[in-house]
């Protein structure tokens, strides 16, 4: 990859603006497209999501590859909020590499996966490509409403076994400090899942680790665009923001609440989700005259 600077680079949350938050994966047809045209005229695209690489390698990577990523593309994926990446190829995802300082010590994570499946598993599941952080999925084959007891009772089971271990972990308004004084760790409920992990995972981690991946690569750009469907999507525009280079924002799910940023954050009209994901792109490759 020679040194080329793009007008601008895209920091893409999946789960919201390129895949489906109802089927899961990418389904508005200009998506791949738009994409592959982007990223063969040279922007930077990375994908940042919580996802596993397994999901990324599978539903964003192989998807790109059929749809015609070309040799030398400079495409990257930041998976586990920051704590595992790899670059994007006409081979597929490439290796994966882990941040190891902040994975989840292997005897925790192995605990809470045999309490999940020893008790919860009418409710739950283990994402086994998860290698950093832990996360248990809301199965899809039982409504939420059955999902969210087991949940916050698993939550709690897993707050005491994290604690009796000696770990520093936060949940909720809860803290408990480990044996330096230090809390490393969180649980983070959602809608449809459990995550345990490191407090450093966020999506501004995994902006930072894309802006640097391309940055040794010689490729950069003056502005950047983000796009998701949580509020913690944020986090990557204001990584960029903070590191001195125009970030613009945009918010798929804006009845969320939109945050207030010294930076611009924009919505697509009406539409959202993917579909707000796919208008978006349509306009970069318009502006790019592709
Ligand atoms: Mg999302």
């Amino acid at each position: 990859m020679s040194a080329f600077s793009a007008p601008f680079g895209l920091l893409l949350d999946v789960d919201g603006p390129i895949a489906s938050p109802v089927a899961r994966r990418i389904v508005e047809p200009s998506i791949l497209p738009d994409l592959v045209a982007l990223a063969t005229a040279g922007v930077p695209i990375a994908f940042i999501t919580g996802r596993s690489a397994v999901f990324v390698r599978d539903e964003v990577a192989a998807r790109l590859v059929e749809a015609g990523l070309p040799d030398g593309a400079p495409v990257f994926a930041v998976m586990e909020k920051g704590g595992a990446w790899a670059p994007v190829t006409p081979a597929g995802l490439g290796a994966v590499e882990l941040d190891d300082a902040l994975a989840i010590p292997a005897d925790v994570t192995e605990a809470v996966h045999t309490l999940a499946r020893a008790e919860y598993a009418h409710a739950m599941e283990v994402d086994e490509g998860k290698h950093v952080m832990i996360s248990l999925e809301a199965r899809s084959d039982i409504p939420h409403e059955d999902y969210w007891p087991a949940r916050d009772e698993f939550q709690e089971r897993v707050w005491q076994l994290l604690v009796e271990r000696g770990l520093g972990l936060r949940y909720g308004e809860r803290m408990q400090a480990d044996a330096r004084g230090e809390v490393p760790w969180r649980i983070d409920p959602t809608i449809i899942s459990t995550d345990v992990e490191s407090v450093l995972l966020d999506k501004d981690r995994g902006a930072a680790r894309a802006l640097e991946w391309f940055a040794a690569r010689g490729v950069t750009a003056p502005r950047w665009y983000s796009a998701g469907d949580s509020r913690s999507d944020y986090l990557m525009a204001d990584h960029v923001h903070a590191d001195g280079f125009e970030a613009v924002h945009v918010d798929v799910r804006p009845s969320d609440g939109m945050l207030d940023r010294d930076y611009p954050v924009v919505t697509m009209g009406e539409l959202i989700h993917d579909e707000a994901g796919a208008a978006f792109l349509r306009e970069r490759v318009a502006e790019l005259g592709l």
